[in-house]
């Protein structure tokens, strides 16, 4: 494994080799482990490390944070620590054995070995680890048989309890069987099903399933995710009555298309929570009061929230965006809205003209200003606040409708406005 270690950027190898004399002074055994370890063997790329020492995980931290003269983010509870080093995030933890008091509970954590550690994962994929210990750096050690799953594209769970353990294991499965496109293992599935029967899902923590949701439909191209997942359990565990049928697994397929299109044509915009246009899509069939039921209870951020609700709320509106109108109009009906909820929009209705009134907005519209300023109105003599205001809202449909571009084309049109020669 010593050659795919070399494959790590400079940095990480560098935390590693300090890492690895640190924990020998201090008499501890270091690993490298989970899913940096798959995709190391997979040949995929790695961004974050996850590290397992047998020993204290915090003083270690605490020593190379001070080497390398970097702050450190110390998780009291979980007794991990994570250093942020040039962009990248990198996880110690002291090695684990954890006990489930009852099903989908939190775990009741014990300082323990490596095996024990590894043991405690979702699957055998996830469950190898690499040694960086100086005696035999780079050793893979697979007490799980992750690299012969690997090998054979399996998602096997490590005993038999586990989904029931902790469910959110089922959304995982799903999320690697997908991503990497292998298979779940016979009994894995048997058991998943069963856990899925006995509806595990609805036991566990609202937000954790949250924060894994989040995880699943933020993966490049969820379609075939969500509908391999739809297959299995329906999103009862959201709602019910969510009803997926073929109109809205277009649609997913669509949002795949406008989501490439709008990092392609809009490269230096912000990071748009893709995720969040694959959930509204999945809620699209239930009422506005159910949705915001859902956003509350699985307590996303207000923005987020926002996002969802808006979408439910004002579809049937983005209808009269299908004909020619005024800019001015184009932007009344879409101002305000996040950009996730115009990608939404884009990709619902297929509509040519809908679609081409929504670019033209976020082209062209979004980001007007007017040039001219209150100041600019007083000195022709405008006094009254509210006038002003109003004054400034109709220039600037007019700026739109009339497409001015200068400070002085501004000038001429607001003096018609205010009767001023
Ligand atoms: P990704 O490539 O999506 O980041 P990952 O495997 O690195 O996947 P993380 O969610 O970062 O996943 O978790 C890191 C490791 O922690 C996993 O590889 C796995 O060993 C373990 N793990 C994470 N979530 C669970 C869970 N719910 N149950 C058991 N082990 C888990």
């Amino acid at each position: 494994m010593i050659n795919r270690l070399k494959k790590l950027n400079p940095q990480f190898r560098n935390i590693l080799k300090i890492s690895s004399r640190l924990a020998k002074k201090s008499d501890y055994n270091i690993y490298l482990v989970g899913g940096v370890v798959r995709d190391l063997l997979l040949n995929r790329p790695v961004f974050d490390l996850d590290i397992v020492v047998e020993g204290d995980a915090i003083s270690l931290v605490r020593q190379l944070a001070k080497r390398l003269k970097i702050d450190f983010r110390r998780h009291h509870s979980f007794g991990t620590a994570t250093l942020s080093y040039q962009g990248h995030k990198i996880d110690f933890a002291t090695a684990r054995k954890e006990r489930y008091p009852h099903p989908g509970s939190l775990p009741k954590v014990k300082p323990s070995s490596l095996e024990k550690d590894l043991i405690r994962r979702d699957f055998s994929i996830n469950a190898m680890a690499i040694s960086i210990n100086k005696k035999n750096y780079g050793q893979l050690i697979d007490f799980y048989h992750g690299r012969r799953d690997l090998k054979n594209g399996l998602i096997r769970i490590l005993y038999s309890e586990s989904f029931f353990d902790d469910s959110l294991r089922i959304l995982r499965a799903v999320r690697f069987q997908q991503r990497f496109s292998f298979k779940i293992e016979t009994k894995t599935y048997a058991l998943m099903k069963q856990a899925i029967g006995a509806g595990a899902l609805q036991w566990i923590n609202p937000h954790r399933l949250r924060d894994e949701l989040i995880l699943f439909l933020d993966e490049t191209n969820p379609y075939r995710y969500i509908k391999r997942f739809y297959l299995l359990e329906k999103f009862n565990f959201i709602n019910k009555r969510i009803k997926l049928n073929k109109k809205e697994f277009n649609f997913f397929i669509r949002a795949q298309a406008a989501i490439r299109f709008y990092n392609k044509t809009f490269s230096n915009k912000d990071k748009i929570k893709r995720w969040s246009i694959f959930l509204a899509g999945i809620l699209v069939n239930l009422s506005y009061r159910e949705v915001i039921e859902v956003t509350n209870r699985f307590g996303f951020k207000k923005d987020e929230r926002l996002i969802i609700s808006s979408i439910k709320k004002d579809i049937g509106k983005i209808k009269k965006l299908d004909r020619k109108l005024k800019p001015s109009v184009i932007y009344k009906i879409l101002t305000g809205y996040s950009r996730e909820a115009l990608i939404f929009f884009y990709a619902y209705f297929p509509r040519k003209k809908i679609r081409s009134n929504i670019i033209f907005f976020l082209k062209d519209l979004s980001g007007q200003k007017l040039k001219i300023k209150g100041k600019d109105l007083q000195k022709m003599g405008v006094e009254s606040s509210s006038f002003m205001g109003k004054t400034l809202k109709k220039l600037f449909f007019l700026k739109l409708d009339k497409n001015l571009k200068t400070k002085r084309q501004e000038i001429k049109e607001v003096k018609k406005i205010v009767k001023i020669k």
